[in-house]
């Protein structure tokens, strides 16, 4: 059967304290889809959802949610509206049997190089204590030119450093 389904492929990647974190080729094209390009380019943010190796070396980042109609958006803010996000985190969770779970979040800044505001830090830290169950969350932002990776572990937060990989990893 495992011929049949369709090989999961990732080209870039994040690493800090001997993490990888990998990105699936589809949730790098929702990052770049949802880029602000353009001035009135609104802000986009979504969750993201990752299996972890068991030594948790590697994270796979399997899968993320875009914008629903429902989230409220303006040029700079960005507020999830609804259980849009969480019914499809569910929905993933149950195929998976369990193996993908919520990882943190992605959202966009209109600015080249991203660095998180104190509200993203504060955001940040209310998903993780809304989910004590785990101990590895990873957050993004998507500004114009780069993308910035963060690493949590047990609540201490790095940039992780970008990567593309020299041969894509399948799985
Ligand atoms: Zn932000």
């Amino acid at each position: 059967m495992r011929a049949l389904l369709k090989m999961k492929s990732y080209k870039i990647g994040f690493v800090d304290k001997g993490v990888l974190l990998l990105v699936e080729d589809s949730v790098q094209k929702k990052w770049d889809e949802h880029r602000q390009k353009y001035s009135d380019t609104p802000e986009a943010c979504g969750i993201l959802m990752a299996s972890i190796d068991s030594d948790t070396s590697r994270i796979w980042l399997e899968k993320a949610t875009v914008p629903k109609k429902s989230d409220n958006r303006t040029r700079f803010t960005f507020k999830i509206s609804g259980k849009n996000h969480q019914k499809e985190l569910d929905l993933e969770a149950k195929n998976s049997g369990g193996k993908i779970r919520l990882l943190g979040t992605w959202h966009t800044h209109p600015e080249d190089d991203p660095s998180p505001s104190q509200a993203d830090f504060r955001g940040w830290e209310r998903q993780q204590e809304a989910n004590p169950q785990f101990r590895e969350f990873c957050f993004v932002i998507v500004g114009l030119k780069s993308t910035s990776a963060y690493l949590s572990v047990n609540n201490r937060i790095t940039k992780m450093k970008f990567i593309s990989l020299n041969t894509p990893t399948e799985k």
